[in-house]
């Protein structure tokens, strides 16, 4: 049998940190939002559904657009120094496809709409 465990952690991040996490994980969320957004607007318009082929080439554009070149800041650094710490620690670092994260109980993991009352609340 095939045992899965999990740990939580909580980073122990300086008033400094703790603001360019915040920008990074707003970053990533921007980044969502905008593919979810230019995905909804073409399924509505009864256009094909980009792929993940095309939504993949999104970002580098937006990164060189003026408007939203704070993309281009961080995340590799980020998950390359968390890598990097939790090799040295003997731990590891999974990536987690973020699609409903933010609707999935943290508790059991049921996934449901309704878990999220609202763009700016977690429950
Ligand atoms: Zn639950």
């Amino acid at each position: 049998m095939k045992i899965l465990k999990a740990y939580k952690f909580r980073l122990e991040a300086t008033p400094e940190q703790h603001v360019r996490l915040m920008q990074l994980c707003g970053t990533a969320r921007f980044v969502w939002n905008r593919a979810l957004s230019i995905c909804n607007e073409k399924w509505e318009s009864g256009e094909k559904i980009p792929s993940s082929y095309t939504m993949a080439k999104w970002l580098p554009i937006w990164k060189k657009d003026d408007e939203t070149s704070f993309l281009a800041q961080g995340w590799y650094e980020f998950r390359r120094q968390l890598e990097y710490k939790q090799a040295w620690a003997g731990g590891e670092v999974v990536a987690v496809n973020p699609a409903y994260t933010s609707q999935a109980c943290s508790a059991c993991g049921h996934t449901d709409k309704a878990n999220r009352k609202t763009q700016a609340k977690f429950i």
